[in-house]
């Protein structure tokens, strides 16, 4: 999709942040970190198909909507960037995250490597950021851990962890990667290259 003139020669003032990385590597968490300790930073609520889950409010984490009505948004143009992961579809309304930038606000939006992709391509004065777990078997275990997917999910999940990690690394896509082995040091590590970035430090 088309993008203004803005996006694509930087011409904002607030950054946009992207966090990629596989499912349990604690893209969430990150995110949370950054929007409560970093100034006028506002979170990017993308639209999904998928089911809710237990403890997730509609809003916050995400707009859940059928697939008819993401689709029928998608062909309106809605979409900074949309992908498919997992057999559901996920997007990230366009209009908001413009309109924060415009008024000089950080925006933070965690999308897929598909997405990171694409925002690479339309925004690439975005700050991408890879999230990576220590190991395949902590990534497991924090997947098993929070207990929101089925077996066939985890292992979907799983398999398409590592693809993710492979294309992110090949793809160059992605300035930056982090491992998350500890939370506190990511966040601080996260924080660090956003300020840099941002011209703050
Ligand atoms: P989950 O179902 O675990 O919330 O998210 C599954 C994957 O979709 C994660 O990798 C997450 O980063 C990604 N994701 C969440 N929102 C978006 C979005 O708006 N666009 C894209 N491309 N990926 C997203």
């Amino acid at each position: 999709m088309s993008c203004s003139e803005a996006c694509t020669s930087g011409g904002f003032r607030g950054k946009l942040i992207v966090i990629s990385g596989p499912s349990g590597a604690g893209k969430t968490s990150i995110c949370n970190a950054l929007l409560e300790q970093l100034p006028d930073t506002v979170w990017s609520v993308s639209v999904t198909t998928r089911l809710r889950r237990v403890g997730e409010d509609g809003g916050r984490s995400y707009t859940f909507v059928s697939r008819e009505e993401f689709e029928q948004r998608e062909r309106a143009g809605e979409f900074l960037e949309s992908a498919e992961y997992v057999g559901q579809r996920y997007g990230t309304p366009q209009r908001p995250v413009v309109e924060a930038l415009s008024r000089g606000q950080n925006v933070v939006m965690e999308v897929d490597v598909q997405g990171g992709a694409q925002v690479a391509r339309t925004m690439p004065d975005s700050v991408r950021i890879f999230v990576l777990p220590p190991d395949s078997a902590v990534l497991r275990a924090r997947l098993e851990g929070r207990k929101t997917e089925d077996a066939e999910q985890l292992a979907r999940r799983l398999t398409i962890a590592e693809r993710e990690v492979a294309e992110a690394k090949a793809g160059g896509c992605y300035r930056y990667f982090v491992v998350n082995d500890s939370l506190d040091e990511a966040i601080a590590q996260v924080k660090a290259i956003v300020q840099k970035e941002s011209g703050a430090a």
